[in-house]
């Protein structure tokens, strides 16, 4: 089984893409990643349901 995924998020400052690549065995996670085009810091949250990957993204201010 690949416990690394790539998982594309959409930047909530520019709107741009950024890919990710998760570990699912470090489980559910929350970090900040700066936007690979703004250089913003996006708040990403990684929900790890064994291969199940669910992410959501937000604002740093939010
Ligand atoms: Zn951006």
């Amino acid at each position: 089984m690949d416990l690394l995924q790539n998982h594309d998020i959409t930047c909530p400052y520019c709107g741009e893409k950024n890919s990710l690549e998760i570990d699912c065995s470090s489980g559910s996670q929350e970090y900040i990643e700066d936007c690979q085009v703004c250089c913003r810091p996006i708040n990403v949250f990684i929900d790890v349901d064994g291969i199940d990957v669910r992410l959501h993204v937000s604002h740093e201010n939010e």
